[in-house]
């Protein structure tokens, strides 16, 4: 697209904006491409006298050519005009005031313009001393609301009204040249919320952009701020960082920038130099696994994620408590508690996943107890799939009894009534434990890295 002669700068108290119109047959955009329900949307608000445009993470993915996630549409009508419009609304939100038009299961969000936080209208807009914004409902202009964005590539404004895309920062060509570049004062937006740095990682990995220099240059110091981000916002934050398809790339990224280690401070420590340690080939092991069955239209299960990420931090705990003389079933029930408790403080991981990582976890304890009648059983617990791939994964990196105690399963599950009996009765008396109930004299701890 040629840079436009006829730009016309923006007032703005912030930035330096000046908005750039590329009209219908300067771009790509065309309605096919947007959703049948994300039009009705932007038809109605328009119909009715209100501006509507598509704006976002919509707008960006259309010009690249992709297909968006969803559809963001932004407007000058306040949330109560939108709802007296759609008989389908519902207003949310306390930080930011949306409405949602639901459409079944598809859901249409849709923003009132937003204005500066730091004009009079003090009781709708506050800041924390850290220069953090805690609540942000002052509604604006579009010229506003596009500084308010964080960047260049997310600020572009498609209008239904006469198909043209108003560029606030130059996003049409930071997307030529495939840079995330953040709108303003890098340092006072990251401030201003700390999820930018976050967000900035997001988009370089999913559209394999580069961060541009000023954008980059202070993440690193300021990656601490996220720690007074609510846990539940991080949670929700790392999933799309790491189960959108590219969390193997996001994770080299985030480590990269010292963010990671603000999101995860437990699994920090096990961090080497030479990415060797086994918490490090268990996070490539498994978010490259993510990504493959997202790759392939599977399902992903955070449980198995976090799971995974925390296993041998967890393990190594336990150790500790074997080598004082715990058995290891409670070392393990202990650990697993203490980790979990410390993990959710950063990121809170819903209970309905943590209930899940401690089955997978225990299940770790039962699979090598397979004498009698306990294989079968094992094979009908809910989590024995999620159980027998960890142990797999596991298999990978530890190697020896792991590795062949995975591969024993994976035959077991296969095999006939006949040949998983002679499996079992194979066992003999020596890796067929006794009965768990019997005390055991503390093992010598193995190192968990
Ligand atoms: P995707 O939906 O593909 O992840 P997106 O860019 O649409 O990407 P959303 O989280 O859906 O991201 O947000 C929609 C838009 O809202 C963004 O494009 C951006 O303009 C704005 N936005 C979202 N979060 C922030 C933020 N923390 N600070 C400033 N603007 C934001
Ligand atoms: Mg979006």
């Amino acid at each position: 697209m040629n840079k436009k002669e006829n730009s016309q700068k923006v007032q703005s108290v912030y930035h330096e904006l000046s908005l750039q119109t590329y009209h219908r047959e300067e771009h790509n955009i065309s309605r096919k491409q947007i959703s049948e329900n994300a039009l009705k949307v932007l038809y109605r608000l328009n119909g009715a006298g209100y501006d509507a445009y598509l704006v976002g993470g919509g707008v960006r993915d259309l010009l690249l050519g992709e297909q968006p996630k969803d559809f963001d549409i932004a407007t000058n009508a306040t949330p109560e005009q939108i709802k007296k419009l759609f008989r389908n609304c519902r207003l949310i939100g306390r930080r930011f005031r949306l409405a949602h038009i639901m459409f079944g299961r598809d859901i249409i969000e849709v923003a009132t313009f937003r204005g500066h936080h730091q004009e009079q209208e003090k009781n709708v807009s506050q800041q924390s001393k850290e220069g953090m914004l805690l609540r942000d409902n002052v509604y604006g202009s579009i010229d506003e609301d596009a500084e308010r964005r964080d960047f260049s590539i997310n600020a572009m404004y498609y209008n239904i009204a006469d198909y043209s895309i108003h560029d606030y920062a130059g996003g049409i060509e930071d997307l030529e040249d495939r840079l995330i570049r953040l709108i303003g004062e890098p340092e006072v937006r990251y401030r201003e919320d700390p999820v930018r740095m976050l967000r900035a990682i997001r988009f370089a990995a999913k559209l394999d952009f580069d961060i541009e220099e000023d954008t980059a240059a202070p993440i690193e110091d300021l990656a601490p701020l996220l720690r007074d981000i609510p846990s539940a916002r991080l949670y929700e934050e790392s999933l799309k960082l790491l189960q959108s398809g590219y969390g193997l790339e996001t994770y080299h990224l985030l480590r990269e920038y010292n963010l990671f280690q603000q999101l995860f401070p437990i699994i920090a420590p096990h961090f080497t130099e030479e990415y060797s340690s086994r918490t490090e080939q268990a996070l490539d092991l498994v978010l490259d696994a993510t990504d493959e069955r997202i790759e392939e239209g599977k399902r992903v299960n955070p449980a198995f994620m976090f799971a995974a990420m925390l296993w041998y931090p967890m393990m190594e705990y336990a150790n500790r408590l074997i080598s004082k003389g715990m058995s290891e079933y409670d070392a393990v029930m202990e650990a697993s508690n203490s980790i979990l408790d410390e993990q959710v403080k950063s990121t809170a991981i819903p209970r309905r996943h943590t209930a899940t990582i401690r089955e997978i976890w225990q299940l770790q304890l039962r699979l090598p107890r397979r004498s009698g009648k306990r294989a079968y059983r094992l094979m009908e617990l809910n989590k024995f799939r999620a159980g027998l791939d960890f142990l797999e994964m596991r298999g990978e990196i530890e190697g020896g009894e792991v590795a062949a105690l995975a591969k024993w399963w994976s035959t077991f599950q296969l095999a006939g009534r006949n040949m998983r009996q002679a499996m079992v009765n194979d066992l003999g008396g020596s890796s067929a434990r006794p009965s768990s109930r019997r005390k055991r004299a503390p093992k010598k701890p193995k190192s968990a890295e």
